[in-house]
């Protein structure tokens, strides 16, 4: 598989010191769904944000690579950004109702995402609009591209963004946290159409989520982040059957996933707080919670193979967990 999206040691910082990012490296493939997981405020939609060129006013990014397809975006120049977004990299957010405008129809704001990018009439980018819908379950999509965004439902809306985002054939869609917003049922349908929609379009699919349940069932590869870090990488095979970090192992405990919890185990908890991240910082972000910590965890951590293309940073050695439980 070649990958669509490279990423090599991404760095993001605000304007009042923090670093919010730290070396984030990953890689997403053609017809993959990467999971990004972890805890809200851990740096993930920092990181989509950052290679959107999305970042807040006075925020610093920098990366040793930063590719898409054969873009270097690291170097490329806001305009041009601004013609690749929407185009052959989408994102959709967690509550859509921040990102359609509120003042023009559904059908509007999807042709105009269209003629934006293409030389198409505005005849032809509604006639695409409405087969989109359509594509995403959303039945009578002439009426629907007529619609005011505050005249659907909350799944609607979703569903209207993720076609939205389909306008120009996307080759990788971001996703951050697109479920969070809605009623479990219907994120049900949303995850499900997601699927599909990769599975048939070949899209690559970076989904961002705090949900372990949504990892099991929809990633091939996970990244966990802990305090701006990648602390665990793997596919989601591995990474279930044999959790490394200390972290992504008290993720696990906390939360009953279907098909690989044990439903006799007690839940889990992390305890402490999460630290804020100044520049300076040295040493393992987890050390304050973590029950393995140890005087070295104070200095640089490795980054340690568990096996194959599963990575881990922690100065604990592999298989540590397995000789634990023996
Ligand atoms: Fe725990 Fe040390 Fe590993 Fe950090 S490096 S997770 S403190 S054992």
């Amino acid at each position: 598989m070649s990958s669509v999206l490279e990423v090599a040691n991404l760095r993001v910082g605000f304007s009042n010191g923090t670093l919010a990012v730290r070396g984030v490296s990953l890689k997403v493939e053609r017809g993959e769904t990467h999971c990004l997981v972890g805890e809200s405020g851990f740096g993930k939609s920092v990181s989509a944000l950052a290679l959107m060129n999305l970042l807040a006013r006075g925020a610093t990014r920098s990366a040793d690579v930063l590719r898409f397809q054969d873009f270097d975006l690291a170097k490329m120049s806001e305009r041009h950004m601004a013609q690749l977004r929407g185009d052959k990299l989408a994102m959709i957010f967690q509550e859509p109702m921040t990102s359609l405008n509120p003042a023009y129809t559904i059908g509007s704001q999807m042709a105009e995402v269209l003629r934006r990018h293409r030389k198409v009439s505005r005849a032809q980018a509604l006639e695409r609009a409405a087969g989109l819908l359509s594509r995403v379950g959303i039945t009578a999509p002439g009426m629907r591209l007529a619609q005011y965004p505050h005249q659907l439902s909350g799944g609607l809306r979703q569903r209207v963004m993720i076609a939205m985002a389909l306008m120009c054939d996307p080759e990788l869609l971001i996703a951050d946290e697109p479920t969070t917003a809605l009623d479990v049922t219907v994120q049900a349908q949303i995850l499900r159409l997601l699927q599909t929609l990769q599975r048939e379009l070949g899209l690559a699919l970076l989904l961002i989520t705090h949900d372990l349940g949504i990892v099991a069932r929809m990633a091939q590869r996970v990244s966990v982040m802990y305090a701006g870090e990648v602390v665990e990488s793997a596919t989601a095979e591995a990474l279930f059957a044999n959790p490394t970090h200390p972290y992504t192992r008290g993720l696990l405990d906390c939360i009953p996933i279907p098909g690989k919890s044990r439903r006799d185990a007690p839940l889990g908890s992390i305890p402490g707080v999460v630290p804020r991240i100044r520049p300076g910082f040295t040493g393992c972000g987890f050390r304050d919670r973590c029950a393995h910590a140890m005087p070295e965890c104070a200095q640089a951590v490795p980054r340690q193979s568990a096996g194959g293309d599963h990575d881990y940073l922690c100065r604990l050695p592999p298989g540590w967990s397995r000789a634990q439980a023996a």
